[in-house]
């Protein structure tokens, strides 16, 4: 199939997890690339390039920090230069530091905060006119904690949960140009993001998730191109979920 033939995808944070089952799956539908993440990531990301280019797609991959607005600017405009336009934006990129209040720095609020949320509002700010002009969209990788919270997560949370009323507001005001702005809130999903958590946690999740397991990147993949599409056009401002059932 070919859904997204013409059309510029920029992804943030798509070395690995997420954001690479995102980028081969907008491939596989003929989107033309754009891969973005930190420096320490390039060698990830000319992989990913190989891969979308083995598949007969293209991809130009960008090293910036989501969190450093002159870095997106300057990649936004080389995205530009580039491939000439941009309409579909993933908000992808993300970390966590958990650690309880009580144990959590400064610099473990900031970081994330600086990352999940000003990341948002970096790639977003330096994107939306090239979004609009094509009707575009753009998908924010919230998260199941920003609507619930979790222990050990103030600082994720609350980026998360700002990342919806982000979301919301954008959508009420870009309407009018047919842009449509949505997030997605994922539970757990097999990543080295929860890769790194124990055993036992790892356990009670899926005791606790109707249907017994963590969810998989490609499935993630599947939702966040399904909103980019135009079947999706009339969705705006709206959180979906995809949790297996864990927010019940
Ligand atoms: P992941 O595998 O760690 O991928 C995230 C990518 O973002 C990593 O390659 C990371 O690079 C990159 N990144 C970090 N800081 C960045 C920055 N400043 N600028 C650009 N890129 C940056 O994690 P994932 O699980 O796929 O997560 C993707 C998104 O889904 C995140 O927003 C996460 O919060 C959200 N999410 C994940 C889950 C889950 O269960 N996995 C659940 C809900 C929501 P480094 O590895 O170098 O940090």
């Amino acid at each position: 199939m070919n859904m997204f033939k013409d059309k510029v995808v920029l992804i943030t944070g798509a070395s690995q997890g997420i954001g690479k089952a995102t980028a081969l799956k907008f491939a596989e539908q003929k989107a033309s690339l754009a891969i973005n993440d930190i420096g320490g990531q390039e060698e990830q990301l000319k992989e990913l390039k190989n891969e979308i280019e083995k598949l007969g797609g293209r991809a130009n991959y960008y090293l910036a920090d989501v969190a450093n607005y002159e870095e997106v600017e300057k990649m936004v405009q080389s995205i530009k230069n580039d491939l000439g336009k941009l309409d579909v934006l993933v908000n992808n990129a993300g970390i966590c530091r958990d650690k309880t209040l009580a144990k959590m720095t400064k610099e473990d609020w900031q970081k994330v905060i600086d990352i999940d949320l000003t990341g948002v509002f970096n790639c977003t700010k330096a994107a939306l006119a090239l979004i609009v002009n094509n009707r575009g969209k753009i998908i924010n990788v919230s998260s199941l904690v920003g609507i619930r919270g979790n222990f050990g997560q103030t600082n994720y949370a609350a980026a998360k949960a700002g990342i919806i009323g982000f979301t919301k507001s954008l959508a009420k005001e870009v309407g009018r140009f047919g842009v449509t702005v949505n997030a997605i809130a994922p539970g757990f999903i097999e990543t080295n993001l929860t890769q790194k958590m124990p055993e036992e946690i790892k356990g009670m999740v899926k005791k606790f998730t109707p249907l017994g397991r963590f969810g998989r990147p490609e499935e993630v993949a599947f939702l966040i191109t399904f909103l980019a599409s135009e079947k999706a056009d009339f969705i705006t401002g709206s959180v979906v979920n995809i949790d297996g059932g864990l927010s019940l």
